[in-house]
């Protein structure tokens, strides 16, 4: 059934439009959350890489050191090696320079911290001349790698070999080697400089690296060399399968990496070196771990306030919706409680229809209408037949029933949502029917009469003995200025007629011509 636009009883009434407060309020504090998360990892990842980038640089310097100390270790033993080759292969080595050749070495070896000894071995590998006073009383070095090379090899090129132990005293040391050849370019042994060890290790000692960092020197083959910490059973052992020999050196001489170590599952960055002069590479590498570890602890620290601001901006948020929705609330049960009091002052409270002061507001706005729209305006004015005694025969408690019944009836018949039905007084109603003419009017004031009929509610003090009712309908095209009492007034002649002509009928009156009104009593029954 459709809702009577003045009726504010069935009003749907569409909620207040407001600004989504509570939806804005969760939507900004999420944001705002999410912008402190967002500038957090944006400022760690900024100084993460920062710390990264300065850690590269401390790498490459460290590797740069390493290379050069090398370099110049070699460098200087290699020159020594050199110069003492060329005096060999001049003046030969017979007995005679026995002598002078053992105090040389011996001064060579003593002037240079890293050099564990020289050493001149025969064609055969058989020791000649050695920087210490006594010869080995062992076999000879035919059998080492860097004899075996310069035997075979006419190159007059320094050889590093991997490190070996001294015959001499049983020392870990490096080889650097030459060929010695006589005047005619034959072989005629090799010159030997047996570099310590433990000089490398001292220099890796000397840097302040991390417990877990490591560096080492190895040949461009991959064989390790000399290492920091030191572990024996590694010196010689083969780095080539390793990431920087099989993947990083052959794309550049020098560079560094982040590379998981397969022994470990430690993330460590490695910085390498090839060498200029020698074949030699050079590494050091410090655990990601060490690099990031004051990172580590200020992103703790950060992560831990900004948690807390967002705990706390979380927690005013959740009061403020909390606030909020409160006051909705309130604000929802004050806009019922004020429609209730509405619905009170302007209805009936027997029968739920409107009051006389509903309807002289829905007769006002009507009758601009109205004039507005140039459209007929109908009044019903209906009236129970012989209620007094209905009271008196079945009283008042069934006398309201009854008031409520026809009520129902009534209300039912107004099917626009611009009619009203009022309860105008005691067992009077009037339904007010916009833009319907006395045709109109007159059909639904039947059918109310009709329908009250067929209720066949029985009233024994009405001559049919059942309840009926008498009608008065009134039609006119509203005029700016009418008043709202002619009108009713015209619409309660039409019922009095009604009353007169014998009750249980509707009786129209409508103007025709000007303001003349014209009784035109369309009786039924
Ligand atoms: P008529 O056919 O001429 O209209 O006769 P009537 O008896 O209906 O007319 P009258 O106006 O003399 O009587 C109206 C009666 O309606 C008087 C009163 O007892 C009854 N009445 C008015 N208001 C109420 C109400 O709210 N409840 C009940 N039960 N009766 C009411
Ligand atoms: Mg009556
Ligand atoms: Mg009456």
């Amino acid at each position: 059934m459709p809702t009577p636009i003045h009726d504010l009883h069935y009003a749907s009434g569409d909620p207040l439009k407001r600004l989504p407060l509570r939806k804005a309020a969760v939507i900004f504090i999420v944001g705002v959350c999410l912008c402190l998360c967002g500038l957090l990892y944006l400022q760690l990842e900024q100084s993460r890489q920062h710390e990264l980038t300065q850690a590269r640089l401390a790498s490459a310097n460290l590797t740069r050191a390493m290379a050069q100390q090398a370099q110049d270790t070699f460098l200087a033993a290699d020159l020594v090696v050199t110069s003492l080759v060329d005096w060999i292969s001049s003046d030969g080595f017979g007995a005679a320079q026995f002598g002078q050749l053992q105090r040389t070495f011996a001064r060579r070896v003593q002037a240079l911290e890293p050099l564990h000894g020289l050493f001149l071995f025969d064609r055969d590998g058989q020791w000649v001349v050695t920087s210490f006073n006594d010869l080995p009383r062992r076999k000879g070095v035919a059998d080492r790698d860097y004899f075996k090379f310069h035997q075979q090899n006419p190159s007059l090129q320094a050889h590093i070999g991997p490190a070996v132990r001294s015959r001499q005293n049983g020392e870990w040391i490096i080889p650097l080697s030459r060929r010695v050849n006589d005047r005619n370019g034959e072989f005629q042994g090799v010159l030997l400089a047996g570099i310590r060890m433990a000089y490398f290790e001292q220099f890796f000692k000397s840097f302040d690296l991390d417990d877990n960092g490591s560096m080492f020197l190895a040949l461009s083959d991959g064989t390790l060399l000399a290492r920091r910490p030191y572990e024996e059973q590694r010196i010689g052992e083969s780095l080539a399968q390793g990431e920087i020999f099989s993947r990083y050196l052959p794309q550049a001489p020098s560079g560094n990496a982040m590379i998981r170590s397969v022994l470990d599952d430690v993330v460590r960055l490695y910085g390498y070196r090839q060498l200029d002069a020698y074949p030699l590479v050079v590494s050091a590498a410090v655990p990601e771990g060490a690099i990031l570890r004051v990172w580590y602890a200020n992103a703790v620290q950060s992560s831990v306030i900004v948690a807390l601001v967002v705990l706390g901006v979380g927690l005013f948020g959740w009061v403020f919706v909390q606030q909020v929705r409160n006051g909705e609330r309130i604000e929802a049960d004050l806009r019922a409680a004020q429609e209730r009091l509405e619905v009170i002052a302007t209805h009936d409270s027997l029968t739920g229809l409107a009051n006389r002061r509903l309807f002289e507001r829905a007769l006002d706005i009507e009758f601009s209408r109205g004039a507005r729209q140039q459209r007929p305006l109908s009044l019903i004015m209906l009236d129970i037949d012989f209620f007094k005694r209905f009271n008196d025969a079945y009283g008042h408690v069934a006398g309201d029933q009854c008031l409520a019944q026809v009520a129902g009836v009534v209300k039912r018949h107004c099917q626009r949502k611009s009619d009203l039905a009022v309860r105008y007084g005691g067992e009077e109603f009037a339904v007010l029917l916009p833009d319907t003419d006395i045709k109109g009017a007159f059909a639904i004031a039947e059918h109310i009469r009709l329908a009250i009929k067929d209720l066949h509610i029985i009233h024994c003090g009405a001559p049919s003995g059942y309840l009926t009712l008498s009608l008065g309908c009134f039609a006119f095209v509203p005029r700016p200025g009418d008043g709202i009492e002619a009108f009713i007034e015209r619409a309660d002649a039409a019922l009095y007629q009604a009353k007169n002509f014998g009750r249980n009928r509707t009786v129209v009156l409508s103007v025709e011509t000007g303001t003349r009104v014209k009784a035109r009593a369309a009786v039924t029954e």
